[in-house]
């Protein structure tokens, strides 16, 4: 069985942990995993403005050549004992998407793997991070008129995700198409989004897309499930979707998180 970790964050992500890359890459070795993708977060597109507190989102443009640069030494370093994929975690911003498809057009021969993520929503012309906190969750589900609505937003901006054309270097795996889950638990409302999410699964399973089978949900207080849940994992092990687990670390204590229970739940 070929252990892979797909999603794995640096230091230089800018709210992550100064935990170096040979530490991750190390780990992974002595995990017996064959494989691993560096997704760190990609500069934001241009002309955006972080809407969280630090603006910490996105690593910074000047950081992405030393990020690069990095990345390349280990791979070759380390590359009789793993593989090492060299990634982004792209933001997918509706109204971006011109700027994004620049950026990717501008890196995308510099990478081996990346993924595309929905963390931003659009509502009344300004951005809300969905994930930053609960406070910020709850207080954008009144914005947008309730949890389900919020739900809705959110769905609706994966498919958009799913669809939109940002060119021949567009992420190949989508990343935790059910974000919108982790805070689930803070507030007290049952949402039946099970037709959004066979929905967005579809989708992806039309337009060729891998899923982010991330485990960092199953650490959130509340959350306590992976992104998506083993039921919907299921479900795009069924349509047939390649599914790649991620432990979405920032730090390398978390790196391949809750890996065996998620690969027994679904034998991926
Ligand atoms: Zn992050
Ligand atoms: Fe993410």
């Amino acid at each position: 069985m070929m252990k892979r970790d797909g999603h794995i964050h640096t230091p230089f992500c800018p709210h992550g942990s100064r935990d170096t890359l040979e530490e991750y890459i190390t780990k992974a070795i002595n995990n017996n995993f064959s494989e691993i993708t560096f997704t760190e977060h990609a500069p934001l597109p241009k002309g955006f403005i972080d809407p969280t507190p630090e603006q910490d989102s996105g690593m910074s443009l000047a950081q992405l050549t030393p990020y690069f640069e990095q990345l390349q030494k280990l791979k070759a370093k380390y590359k009789e004992q793993i593989i090492i994929n060299i990634g982004l975690e792209v933001d997918y911003i509706v109204g971006f998407e011109q700027q994004t498809r620049d950026f990717l057009n501008s890196v995308g021969h510099l990478l081996d793997d990346a993924i595309l993520s929905v963390h931003f929503l659009q509502h009344d012309n300004a951005y809300t991070c969905i994930d930053f906190s609960d406070e910020v969750y709850l207080h954008f589900a009144e914005q947008v008129g309730g949890i389900a609505q919020m739900y809705q937003l959110y769905y609706d901006t994966v498919k958009q995700s799913i669809l939109a054309d940002l060119g021949p270097y567009k992420p190949k795996r989508i990343g935790h198409p059910t974000l919108i889950h982790k805070f689930q638990l803070a507030h007290n409302e049952t949402i039946d989004d099970h037709a959004q999410i066979h929905a967005v699964l579809q989708l992806m399973k039309e337009h060729h897309y891998e899923l982010d089978f991330n485990s960092a949900g199953l650490s959130k207080t509340f959350c306590q499930e992976p992104y998506p849940n083993y039921e919907y994992a299921a479900y795009a092990k069924q349509l047939g979707i390649p599914i790649i687990f991620g432990s979405d670390a920032h730090t390398a204590n978390d790196l391949h998180q809750h890996f065996q229970t998620l690969q027994q739940k679904l034998l991926f």
